[in-house]
């Protein structure tokens, strides 16, 4: 992939700002409601997207209550964007018109830092463009996500999907795979090890699908022992209910490994102590400060506590070529964009199985 940029202006059609349908929140803590939005012109590197999926991530509600104090209002949320191609520019001659395409939680990088050289651009450290939330020279100043009808986006960041997985279930793919996808691979979780996956919800469902695909033996860290069947459904080999104090001391120093996807603030000491000697967790979940843990979960046997963001482009696409090669989607409930409220209201209070994706033709044009 090159790594130009897209210039706005090109000759391609359509050559003026799009008006566009999206919902948006407009202060912390509020619902979310339709707001009109434009897309930039499509310049010559750009694609423009009809957005048909997006899935909504426990990141979106971060946002919506403006959890990390960096929130821009309005926010048009959506980071998991599974669409078809409705134009592209002059410079684009590797994807065509009504192709499926996905879009995930970047869409521009600065290209020339050590990470960008490396492929690695959601670790970007000059000019990381998040694809809603995040200063842009497009219209309205600021990137607005997948919670609408259509985006334009600079070709290097968007993914092809496999023609074999089912689009709406293929979208969480977007964020929910690669975010667990890239650590496993990071620290190359295979045949052999045990692994654990805290928290069964968007991310860690696909964990398990993933880590499972990699070959690795599961085990999935629960509050809820109502999730034990589904955990073992989606390829975990046992299952732990972090209350049940006994069943955690049993498998004391069994894991080689722990992805931590929790999303609030959480001590770590009941489950560092699961791990082996040299064991690592890894947080993806993201929730700010934690409060302290006891140093001798960590010093006593050299463990590590390490966390992860994302993953790049080319690590993406690997994933969603991986995930069509074992016939990997997320568990998903279709959902109408006017539904996102009531959506939100069951994520944090654990009524999904396991992501809602949004279907964007209930959204008017
Ligand atoms: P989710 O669907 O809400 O799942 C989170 C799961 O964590 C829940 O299903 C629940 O599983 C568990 N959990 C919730 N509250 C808990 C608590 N108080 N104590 C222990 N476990 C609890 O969220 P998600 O979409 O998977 O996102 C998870 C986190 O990852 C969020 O913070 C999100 O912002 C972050 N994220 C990070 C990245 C990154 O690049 N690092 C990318 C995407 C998302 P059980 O019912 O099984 O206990
Ligand atoms: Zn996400």
């Amino acid at each position: 992939m090159t790594k130009e940029r897209s210039t706005i202006g090109s000759q391609s059609p359509p050559n003026r700002n799009l008006p566009t349908s999206a919902y948006a929140v407009f202060e912390a803590g509020g619902d979310m409601g339709p707001f009109a939005i434009e897309r930039r012109p499509t310049g010559q590197r750009d694609v423009l997207i009809d957005i048909d999926f997006c899935g909504v991530c426990h990141t979106d509600y971060h946002y919506v209550m403006n959890s990390w104090g960096n929130a821009i209002y309005p926010v048009v949320p959506g980071h998991e964007i599974v669409g078809r191609v409705r134009a592209i520019g002059a410079a684009v001659t590797d994807l065509a018109v009504g192709q499926t395409v996905g879009v995930g939680c970047l869409v521009g990088s600065c290209g020339h830092c050590g990470a960008c050289l490396d492929g690695e651009e959601s670790y970007c450290t000059d000019g990381l463009v998040l694809t809603y939330n995040s200063p842009t020279i497009d219209p309205g100043g600021i990137t607005y996500g997948g919670f609408s009808r259509r985006i334009t986006v600079d070709r290097d960041f968007v993914l092809t999907l496999p023609a074999t997985l089912d689009m709406a279930a293929a979208a969480p793919l977007l964020c929910a795979g690669i975010t667990t996808y890239s650590p496993l691979r990071h620290w190359n979780i295979g045949p052999g090890m045990h692994i654990g996956i805290i928290g069964l919800g968007g991310l860690g469902h696909v964990a398990v699908k993933i880590a499972r695909a990699l070959g690795a033996d599961v085990t999935v860290i629960t509050t809820t022992d109502r999730k034990r069947q589904d955990a073992e459904r989606l390829g975990a080999k046992h299952c732990l209910v972090s209350s049940d104090q006994a069943a955690m001391s049993a498998a004391a120093a069994s894991l080689d490994f722990l992805l931590n996807t929790v999303p609030v603030p959480h001590c770590f000491d009941p489950y560092l102590p699961l791990l082996k000697r040299d064991g690592v967790m890894c947080l993806v979940g993201a929730f700010g400060q934690t409060p302290s843990f006891d140093t001798n979960n960590i010093n006593m046997q050299r463990r590590t506590v390490t966390g992860s963001f994302i993953g790049g482009l080319r690590e993406t696409q690997e994933m969603l070529d991986f995930c069509g090669a074992h016939g990997i989607v997320a568990d998903i409930e279709l959902i109408p964009m006017q539904d996102i409220n009531l959506a939100f209201n069951r994520l944090i209070t654990g009524q999904v199985g396991y992501r809602l994706v949004i279907d964007m033709s209930s959204l008017a044009e």
